[in-house]
């Protein structure tokens, strides 16, 4: 799960992290008085996405004018005019994808004086099984372009569970930004700060772009991006109550209500499959017939009529799908059932593109006279292979 800037700020701040001062608003009219709260003389009003790049980024509408979704302010009526620009309108930038975002909340800073931006991330490592630290003295730029070009100037290391973060890591870092004394030792306190943060929150990312010196002297993070590991977030209420739905997908959000996994993508065959690797292989395939997925579903073992339903009308529901695979392994529930209750979404739903189905398992045969008997316009597959063929076949049929 992702959070706003602000709300990831608020929680550094618990622990200890530095971070600048800052008041969240959701209107106008608040943004006056957040602005003569912080006082000045520079503020820095942020469009709150759960997108990055929002510097750089664009507004689409004309009135926003073609400035980026953050900005300097140099006075209460400029933060008045920046927010007023800002609320409501659409931001695009590299992350967000060409349809963008809509702003509606921005979070209102007191503007550092800046001295030195450096970039410092963390994150878990399947590979070591660890919390790995990426710091480089490029920030405030996009990071995957320095990894390409120059990679000598990303340092990476892994925090050992067992023993911690250790005096070691915060001279690693300070070694790597080129900091020492009273920096060096600031250094060495945010890095325990933010790995113990990042441990007691279950956090899946950290990432702060940029962290800066200021012209004071000291460290702070400027920006700060904080996905949690969705499967600990019972464990922390008051962080799942940070969720922000309206930067989910709507089809997203609907599919977790009913326990399915499902995953938007960008292709036109919606996919229902039981078991990721069986969705996998279906997404693999239905590329290698030169189509792509409009989704990642699995509906789990226990694929009854109700979820079977209500995957029907999630994938249905994405203007995108000009077909649709079901893709069904009958291990514990017999494809008999399984093709009951196709059918039966399909009359509730009611279908407007083609639909391919391949069952295997326990009754199978069952199953397929089930669905050949059925009436309704259904292509019956026989194996992957012949299904991802023939709804790549009706799919480009239909275009
Ligand atoms: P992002 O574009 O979504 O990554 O948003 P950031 O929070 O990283 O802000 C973008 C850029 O705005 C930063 O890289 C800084 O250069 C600049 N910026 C943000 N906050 C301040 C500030 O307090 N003072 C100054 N001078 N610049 C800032
Ligand atoms: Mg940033």
């Amino acid at each position: 799960m992702n959070i706003h800037e602000y709300q990831a700020k608020a929680i550094l701040k618990t622990f200890g992290v530095p971070v600048s001062r800052g008041v969240a608003v959701m209107n106008a009219s608040e943004a006056e008085a957040a602005a003569k709260e912080l006082g000045g003389p520079l503020w820095v009003v942020k469009s709150q996405i759960h997108a990055g790049g929002r510097g750089k980024g664009k507004f689409k509408e004309a009135a926003a004018g073609e400035k980026g979704g953050v900005r300097l302010a140099k006075s209460i009526d400029e933060v008045k005019t920046f927010v007023s620009q800002m609320l409501g309108n659409t931001l695009v930038t590299i992350q967000t994808g060409p349809a963008g975002k809509q702003v509606n909340r921005i979070y209102i800073e007191d503007g550092s004086d800046i001295e030195k931006e450096f970039y410092l991330s963390a994150l878990v490592d399947r590979a070591t099984s660890r919390v790995s630290f990426v710091v480089s003295t490029e920030g405030g730029m996009d990071i995957e372009e320095v990894a390409h070009s120059t990679p000598e100037k990303i340092i990476t290391f892994s925090i050992d569970p067992a023993t911690g973060i250790m005096p070691h890591h915060g001279r690693t870092v300070a070694k790597a930004l080129g900091l020492s004394g009273e920096l060096a030792k600031q250094a060495g306190s945010l890095v325990a700060k933010l790995y113990k943060a990042f441990v007691d929150t279950d956090m899946a990312m950290l990432e702060i772009n940029p962290l800066i010196i200021t012209k004071q002297g000291e460290l702070k993070c400027l920006d700060a991006k904080v996905s949690f590991d969705s499967n600990a977030l019972y464990r922390h209420p008051d962080i799942f109550a940070l969720r922000d739905e309206t930067e989910e997908d709507a089809k997203e959000i609907e599919a977790s209500k009913h326990d399915l996994a499902y995953i938007a993508l960008d292709g036109t065959i919606g996919c229902m499959v039981n078991g990721a690797g069986l969705a996998m292989a279906t997404m693999d395939i239905i590329k290698l017939y030169g189509e792509f997925p409009a989704n990642f579903l699995d509906v789990g073992g226990g694929a009854t009529k109700e979820k079977v339903t209500a995957a029907f009308k999630i994938i249905t529901a994405d203007p995108n799908v000009k077909g649709i695979l079901v893709n069904i392994f009958g291990g514990i529930m017999k494809c008999d059932v399984i093709a009951e209750g196709v059918l039966a979404a399909v009359k509730e739903v009611g279908l407007q593109v083609p639909l391919v189905v391949r069952l295997e398992g326990t009754n199978v045969e069952l199953g397929k006279k089930i669905i050949s008997g059925s009436g309704l316009n259904v292509i019956s597959a026989d194996d992957l292979d012949d299904a991802a063929q023939k709804i790549v076949k009706a799919v480009r049929g239909a275009k």
